[in-house]
Order: structure tokens, then sequence, then C-alpha cells
């Protein structure tokens, strides 16, 4: 039987992407020998523990000297603090690697604090749902997604093939990109998305009483749909857009131009451009449901 790719993976931050990985570890063969938790939070350590998802959890970050593979999993915004705190801890060979959804802040953030010795790999799963802690994770999470990883150059190439053995062997397909770029992309593709759904339900409950409780009544699919997107975790949104703000900026302002026309369209009754753009976005549905990311 062959080596699995690493000994030990530490997990910082073991909610719902933590555990995730945690599973995929203890369920796929070959991914890994064991998993070490460290969390700030010493409950969720306990609750780690009792799931059995991993054989060590702790608060101490020097938990993380004896992995091969450390994955930061925490919102963004304590990275820059968390890499100044594990950085002294992390062992020559050691891949850094971290599943932010936001890459050059990320790079900002943790790049400063990596000793030399440690190769480090920043990745994105785009994988995810709306709930949040241990024990919301699941081993199919990362099955058929794309897992993006951004490593600036001369990162040395047999650690980016061996990141990227592992999220195969946790069902990703992988794509290398440059960090700017992957923060452009998930500007439209998932930030923008969510702002307008944050948006919709906040305009929903800020309307006077007697509607709001018909909105919920009768939330028919569209709405309900938003609230789901809405109710994903506060912290780690807020902390996407702050440091995802010129991305954003921009898709907000391209997305408000279009608004803006099917308002005038709407206004003047151009059924034609409506109908024009319905059809042409419903294509967009199709091609993703083709490739399998519906
Ligand atoms: P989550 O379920 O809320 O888990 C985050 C965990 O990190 C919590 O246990 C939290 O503890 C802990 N934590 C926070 N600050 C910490 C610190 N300084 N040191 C150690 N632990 C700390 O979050 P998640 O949904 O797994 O998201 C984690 C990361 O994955 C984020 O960076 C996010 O951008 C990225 N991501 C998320 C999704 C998604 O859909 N959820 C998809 C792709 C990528 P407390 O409970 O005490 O705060």
């Amino acid at each position: 039987m062959t080596a699995p790719l690493f000994n030990k993976v530490a997990i910082v931050g073991f909610g719902l992407i933590g555990s995730s990985i945690a599973r995929c570890v203890a369920e796929y063969p070959g991914l890994a020998n064991g998993v070490v938790c460290v969390d700030r939070s010493q409950a969720v350590c306990d609750r780690v523990l009792e799931l059995g998802l991993a054989e060590q959890a702790g608060t101490d970050p020097a938990l993380v000297s004896q992995c091969d593979l450390v994955v930061l999993a925490t919102p963004i915004g304590a990275f820059a603090d968390l890499g100044a705190v594990i950085g002294p801890h992390l062992s020559e060979g050691t891949i850094l690697t971290d599943v932010g959804s936001v890459k050059q802040s990320v790079v900002r953030d943790i790049a400063p604090h990596v000793p030399d010795g440690v190769h480090f790999i920043p990745g994105h799963p785009l994988a995810g749902t709306e709930h949040s802690g241990p024990e919301s994770g699941f081993a199919l999470l990362f099955k058929g997604r794309w897992c993006i990883l951004t490593p600036t150059p001369g990162t040395n190439q047999t650690a980016v093939d061996k990141l990227s053995a592992f999220w195969s062997g946790c069902g990703s397909m992988i794509e290398i990109m440059e960090p700017g770029h992957h923060d452009r992309v998930l500007a439209i593709t998932s930030h923008l998305p969510h702002l307008i759904a944050y948006t919709i339900v906040g305009t929903a409950t800020d309307l006077e009483d007697h509607l709001q409780s018909e909105v919920i009544r009768f939330s028919a699919s569209g709405f309900r749909d938003f609230t789901r997107i809405a109710a994903s975790d506060p912290t780690m949104w807020r902390d996407i857009f702050l440091n995802n703000r010129e991305a954003v900026l921009e898709v907000i302002q391209r997305f408000t131009e279009d608004l803006t026309a099917l308002q005038r369209a709407i206004r003047w009754g151009e059924g034609d451009k409506l109908h024009e753009l319905f059809t042409r976005t419903r294509a967009v549905r199709r091609s993703i449901i083709d490739a399998k990311q519906a």
C-alpha cells in the first residue's frame, strides 16, 4: 500500500469547510494519516473530539508544528493575526494553505509570516452551504466542485502538485489562477450575488409589519432562494466584502448600470429588450447545468 500524501493535517478554524476536509481525510484513503484541530474556541475543540473528527484538538497554535499540511479555515479577517501566531511554529517542508474566499488579501496577510522552507499555496474550494460549525460539514461537499489554487511565482512545483493531489482526493477539480484574477472572477460569480441577496432580504424586512408577514407567508421560490443565500455567515461575508473591495465595487457599478437600463426598459414598455436579456440568461443556466455545476 502506498503512503498517504501527508502525515498529519492541521486544520485551523474547524467550521463547515475545515470539518468537511477532516471528514474527507477520514473517509477517503490516501490523503493523510490524521487530523489535528486548532480552533480559538475550546467548545469547538471538545465537540470535534466528541465527533471523532481529529486525533488532537486545542487552542494552542503550536499544535501545527507536528503537521506537514496546515490549512487555514477561519474567516479571512482573522488571517493577519493568525499568520503572526502560527508562522513561528511551522516546520520546514510544510505546505501552508487556506480556503479563504478572497486571494489577494490572503497573500498580503499571510506571506510576510511564512518562514523560509515552508511552501505557501493559497487555495479556495468553490463549495459551501449557508451553515456553519463543525457539525455542518460533510465529505461530499467538494465532490465535482472546483478548487482554485493561486501559488505565487517561484512556488515549489512539487508542493503545488501535492496539494492539487490532496484536493483531487477530496473530489475537487483543480484550476491554477493568479490571485487578482481569482478575486475579479469571484466578485461577479459569488460576491455580488450574495450582496444582492442580503439587499433584497434586508429591503423586505424593512417593509412595514403587515407586509413583512406576507413576505414570509407567500415567499415563492425566488425570494426563498435569496433568503437561503442571505442566511450565510455574517462574519465570513463581512470579511469577504472588506477584503475584495475594489473588485466588488467595480461589479456593483456595472450591475447598477445594467439595472438602470432594465428599469428604463420596463418604464418605456420595451418588451423586446426584456425578452432578449431573459433569453440570453436562460442559456447561461443551461450551460451551468451542462458543466454539472448546478
Ligand atoms: P465557519 O463554519 O464559521 O467556521 C470557522 C471556524 O473558525 C469557527 O469555528 C470559528 O470559531 C473559527 N475561528 C474564527 N477565528 C479564529 C481564529 N482566530 N483562530 C482559530 N479559529 C478561529 O466558517 P466556514 O464557512 O467553514 O468558512 C471558513 C473559511 O472558508 C472562510 O475564510 C470562508 O471565506 C471560506 N469559504 C467558505 C465557504 C462557505 O460557503 N461557507 C466556501 C468556500 C470558502 P468561532 O465559532 O468561535 O467564531
